[in-house]
Formats: structure tokens, C-alpha cells, sequence
């Protein structure tokens, strides 16, 4: 079965501002990357926008509202110092979070055995009532509660290897045991949270649905890749969920510019390969994958085309 690629150019005119890392260059490399001719086979589609019945699942309807309504006809609003709307913002927004929802819709009815979701603001630091650290609303977030209300799947594991925390994610599912959070991320870095104690509420089977690996700074393949197969694969393999959403930031590369780790571009094929395998054994591989941060434009492009590949390929060879 094929991957769908989610894509739309208005992600592109989302410009939070002039020598913003979360830059417009971002998307144009990833759309770059995924041109070439191994990627013809990837199923193409144009990401919906939200609505905000979907959106009010993951945040509070006024935060939603006022996003929305605040959006500038020219110039910026910031939400906070380095979270910024431009009038492309709000399409943009809508359309992160329709996309995934989208996804979640094609994967999980089996039309597509996998997707890419290439959208810009990416969402794992948005609270429910907060937009923070680029992010305006929680795209994994409202695509996990879409797989539950829609299509009335019981548990919805979202794994985060962006090297900074998602801390909107963990916070939006942290007291429901149905709701598996699982990151990686350098710490101490932005924003803070992150540590192995916030373990959140218990499953039916008394496991923790919370699972924090933070990784010191100057780690490299060897601690990422230990802290996916010793503690964070086997985690979320217990859960057993019932779809994967995965929260693909790529700047815990070396060659990232906003943090010090030293992950390797192949490690990032590895770790989708591994996350696939965890699918293939717990919910016939379903498997939604979602860009957040990564502001390396040559690490980005070339971490994405491995990604992209890893998911385009046939997990049962592995
Ligand atoms: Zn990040």
C-alpha cells in the first residue's frame, strides 16, 4: 500500500518574520526533497482545512476563536516573543491541523498504509489554551482525538523525536489513560518540561501513558538510538495502541542550529524503521507522520528524504 503526502503551498506563505528560524525556506526544502523521481509513488493530496469542531477537541474554544480572529491582514501578532501570525498564518494553521486529520482518515481506513505530513506552524509546544514555541495549535493533538471520536479508536500512541519537548502533547493527554505520549529530547533545552518523573496517569494494565527519555547535550547516535530501543520502542509497544502518530522534528541534528545534539541523518531512517515495526506488530502499521521542528535547510531536507523513504518502504524486509 502506498504513503500520502500532505502538502499546501499556503504553509509556505505562513512567515512568522525575517530572520525567524521557522522560516518559509523550511517547507520549500522539504517539497524540494520530496520532488525527485523516488518519490513518485508517494500519494499526493491536499490537506483540508480544520474545522473547529476538530480543533475544540485538543484546545479551548476561545483560544481557538481568538487565534483565528487575530489573525493580521498585514504585518505580525504575536501570541508570545517568538510565536508570530502573518495573514497566511490562519489558512496555514487550518490547514496543518486538517491535513493530519485527513491523514488520520486515510490511514486508519486503509486506503493509504502510511502518511507525510509536511505542513507549516508545526504544533507540538501549543497548549490547549496557548500558543508557544512556534506552534499555534496541536496538530498530533487534534488528529489523536479525530482517530477517537471518529473513527472510534480506543488508544493513540503520538512519539515525538524533535529535540525539544512537546509539552503541548504531553500536557493535552497527560490525565487520560487511553492516550500514550512518548518523546525524546535534549534536556536542559527549551521549554523545560521533559523529565523521566512526569510519568502521567496509569493505563488499565497499571503502565504509565507518559514516557520521557531526555538525552544530555552532546549526545549523539548512540544515546538517541538506546533511548528509542531500550526504553522508548518497547514503551510504546506495551501500550498497544491502535494508530501511531509521530511528531517528526528533525533538529536534534548535529548539524541543527537551535540545539546540541548530534544525531546522524541515517538515524533518522532507523528510528521511522523501528516506530514502523512497533506498527506493524500493534495496529497493522498504521502510522501518521507530522513535521515540527527542524531548521537545518540541508539537515532538514535530507533527514525528511530518508524519513520519507523509510516510510514508502516494505517494513516486512526488515
Ligand atoms: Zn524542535
Amino acid at each position: 500500500m502506498s504513503t500520502a503526502f500532505y502538502f499546501h503551498p499556503v504553509c509556505i506563505d505562513h512567515d512568522p518574520g525575517s530572520m525567524h528560524p521557522e522560516c518559509p525556506d523550511r517547507l520549500r526544502a522539504v517539497a524540494k526533497a520530496l520532488e525527485g523521481e523516488e518519490f513518485k509513488e508517494l500519494d499526493r493530496r491536499e490537506p483540508p482545512k480544520a474545522t473547529l469542531e476538530q480543533l475544540d477537541r485538543a484546545h479551548d474554544s476561545d483560544y481557538v476563536r481568538s487565534v483565528l480572529d487575530n489573525v493580521p491582514t498585514e504585518g505580525l501578532v504575536y501570541l508570545d516573543g517568538d510565536t508570530a501570525m502573518s495573514p497566511a498564518s490562519g489558512e496555514a494553521a487550518l490547514r496543518a491541523a486538517g491535513g493530519i486529520c485527513a491523514a488520520v482518515d486515510a490511514v486508519v481506513s486503509g486506503k493509504v498504509q502510511n502518511a507525510f505530513c509536511a505542513h507549516r506552524p508545526p504544533g507540538h509546544h501549543a497548549e490547549r489554551a496557548q500558543g508557544m514555541g512556534f506552534c499555534l495549535f496541536n496538530n498530533v493533538a487534534v488528529a489523536a482525538y479525530h482517530a477517537r471520536v471518529v473513527h472510534g479508536l480506543k488508544r493513540v500512541a503520538v512519539v515525538d523525536f524533535d529535540v525539544h519537548h512537546g509539552n503541548g502533547t504531553q500536557h493535552t493527554f497527560y490525565d487520560d489513560p487511553a492516550l500514550f505520549f512518548g518523546s525524546s529530547h535534549q534536556w536542559p533545552a527549551y521549554p523545560g518540561t521533559g523529565m523521566v518523573e512526569e510519568r502521567g496517569v496509569e493505563d488499565d494494565r497499571g503502565a504509565s501513558t507518559n514516557c520521557n527519555v531526555p538525552l544530555a547535550p552532546d549526545s549523539g547516535s548512540r544515546e538517541f538510538r538506546a533511548a528509542w530501543q531500550d526504553i522508548l520502542l518497547p514503551t510504546l509497544l506495551d501500550f498497544a495502541p491502535d494508530l501511531i502518530i509521530v511528531s517528526a522534528g528533525f533538529d536534534a541534528h548535529e548539524r541543527d542550529p537551535l540545539a546540541n545534539l548530534n544525531v546522524q541523518t541515517e538515524d533518522y531512517s532507523w528510528v521511522t524503521r523501528e516506530i514502523m515495526n512497533v506498527a506493524d506488530e500493534c495496529c497493522a502499521g498504521k502510522l501518521v507522520s507530522n513535521l515540527e521542528g527542524g531548521y537545518d535547510l540541508g539537515a532538514l531536507a535530507a533527514s525528511v528524504t530518508v524519513h520519507v523513504k523509510a516510510l514508502m518502504s516494505d517494513s516486512s524486509l526488515y
